[in-house]
C-alpha cells in the first residue's frame, strides 16, 4: 500500500500511530515469552506478574484499584459489557436506562439491543454545543432507572461533558453511572473517585497504544453479568486468554500519555487553535462547531456551508490529507451523523462538516499546508 510522502494525518480520534516505546515493549515482550498467564509453571507465572503489573499501572492512571480493571479486546466490548452486563444484573430493581443521543454506536447499539430485550431506554438530547446538562438528565430520571450512560467526551465534536454533576444526579436515584471515556482517556486528566464514576471504558489505540485492547473499570461492588463466557480469566468476569503483548503496549502508551499530559495538551491545542483561526480567516461561510465549551485539546469540527463533506474528503485524500466526516465506525455510511442531527445543525451546514483531530506529531507547517489546500478545494467545490 502506498501513501503520499508528505501526507498529513489529522484523524487521531479514529486511531493513533503506535508510539515507538510501546512498539519496542511489545516486540521485546513477545521475544521473551509466549506462555499463557493462566498456566501454572514458572515462566507462565512470570507472564501473570507482567499482566498484574500492567493492571496496577493502568489502574493508577484513573485513581482506581488494580482489582477494578478488567481487560477487554476493545472499547466497544467494554461498553457492550457495561450496558448489557449491568442492566441484566440490576433487572430485578428496574428496567429503565438513560443514554445520551450523541453516544458512539458502541453505546447506542447495545442500548437498542436492550430495548429489544425488555428494557426501556430514554435518549437525552444535547444542547447546541453538544453538552448534556444535569437538568436534562434530572428530568429523565425515574425511580426505576437502573443505569445512566453518558460519554466523557464526544468523538465527533470533542465536547467534554459535565461528568461529576451527571454522575451525582444518577446516584440520587441509586442508578449506576457509566461513562464511555474512549476519546478522553490519555487526553484529559480522569479520576474515577473525584468524578464519581461507577464504570468507565477505554481503548488503547486512541492514545498511542495498539489496536485491539481496552479495559472496563468497574468500581468494587458494582455487579455486571459477563458478556463472554468460558475460562476463568479476569477473575471469572471476562473469559478469553489475555492479549498480553497488546496489554504491555497499552501500559507503556498510557504511562507515556498520562505523564506528559500537560505538554501534549499545550502542543495539540496550539496547533488546533491556529488551524481554526487560520481557516476562519481564509475561507468564507464556515463555522467551527462546539466552539464555546470545554473541548478535547485536539478536536476541531468544521462546517463548510453548501458543499458535500464526502466530496471534500476525497479531494483532501488525493492531496495526502487524511481527515474524517465523523466517526470512523460510521464512515462508508451516507447518512448524516446522528450527532449533528441531535444538535439540530441545518442540513446545508451539516452536510459540509468535517472532523480534524490533531496529534502530537502535527505541526504548524501542517496547518499552513492544510489551510492552503482547503481554501483551494472548498472554492472549487463551491464553484461546481
Ligand atoms: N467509544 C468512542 C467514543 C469511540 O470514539 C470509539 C472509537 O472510535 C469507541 C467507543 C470504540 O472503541 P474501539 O475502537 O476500541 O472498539
Amino acid at each position: 500500500m502506498s501513501y503520499a510522502l508528505q501526507s498529513i494525518y489529522v484523524d487521531h480520534a479514529a486511531t493513533t500511530p503506535l508510539i515507538p516505546a510501546a512498539r519496542e515493549a511489545m516486540y521485546s515482550f513477545e521475544a521473551k515469552g509466549f506462555y499463557n498467564p493462566s498456566s501454572s509453571y514458572r515462566p507462565a507465572q512470570e507472564m501473570k506478574r507482567v499482566l498484574e503489573t500492567a493492571r496496577k499501572t493502568l489502574a493508577a492512571t484513573i485513581d482506581a484499584q488494580a482489582r477494578e480493571i478488567y481487560f477487554t479486546a476493545s472499547g466497544t466490548e467494554a461498553n457492550n459489557w457495561a450496558l448489557k452486563g449491568i442492566s441484566e444484573s440490576l433487572s430485578s430493581r428496574g428496567h429503565h436506562i438513560i443514554v445520551s443521543a450523541i453516544e458512539h454506536h458502541a453505546v447506542l447499539e447495545p442500548a437498542h439491543w436492550l430495548e429489544r430485550h425488555g428494557f426501556e431506554v430514554t435518549y437525552l438530547s444535547a444542547d447546541c454545543q453538544g453538552v448534556i446538562t444535569p437538568e436534562v438528565l434530572e428530568a429523565a430520571l425515574r425511580d426505576d432507572t437502573i443505569m445512566v450512560s453518558i460519554m466523557t467526551a464526544n468523538n465527533e465534536l470533542g465536547t467534554i461533558e459535565p461528568i461529576r454533576e451527571l454522575a451525582s444526579c444518577a446516584h440520587r436515584v441509586g442508578a449506576v453511572f457509566h461513562t464511555d471515556a474512549v476519546q478522553a482517556y490519555g487526553h484529559i486528566p480522569l479520576s474515577v473517585s473525584e468524578l464519581g464514576i461507577d464504570t468507565l471504558s477505554v481503548s488503547a489505540h486512541k492514545l498511542g497504544g495498539p489496536r485491539g485492547v481496552g479495559f472496563l473499570y468497574r468500581r468494587q461492588g458494582i455487579d455486571a453479568e459477563p458478556l463472554l463466557h468460558g475460562g476463568a480469566q479476569e477473575r471469572g468476569a471476562r473469559a478469553g486468554t489475555e492479549n498480553l503483548a497488546a496489554i504491555v503496549g497499552f501500559q507503556v502508551a498510557a504511562e507515556e500519555a498520562c505523564s506528559h499530559l500537560e505538554d501534549y495538551q499545550a502542543h495539540v491545542s496550539y496547533v488546533r487553535d491556529e488551524f481554526c483561526k487560520r481557516i476562519m480567516q481564509a475561507i468564507p461561510d464556515i463555522r467551527i462547531n462546539a466552539d464555546h465549551v470545554q473541548k478535547l485539546p485536539g478536536h476541531a469540527h468544521v462546517s463548510f456551508k453548501g458543499i458535500s463533506n464526502i466530496a471534500l474528503l476525497l479531494r483532501l485524500d488525493k492531496r495526502g490529507i487524511y481527515a474524517s466526516a465523523g466517526s470512523a465506525c460510521a464512515s462508508g455510511s451516507l447518512e448524516q451523523s446522528h450527532v449533528l442531527t441531535a444538535l439540530g445543525i441545518e442540513p446545508d451546514w451539516a452536510q459540509g462538516s468535517l472532523r480534524f483531530t490533531f496529534g502530537r506529531d502535527n505541526t504548524l507547517r501542517d496547518v499552513v499546508s492544510m489551510v492552503e489546500v482547503l481554501k483551494h478545494e472548498v472554492a472549487r467545490l463551491r464553484a461546481l
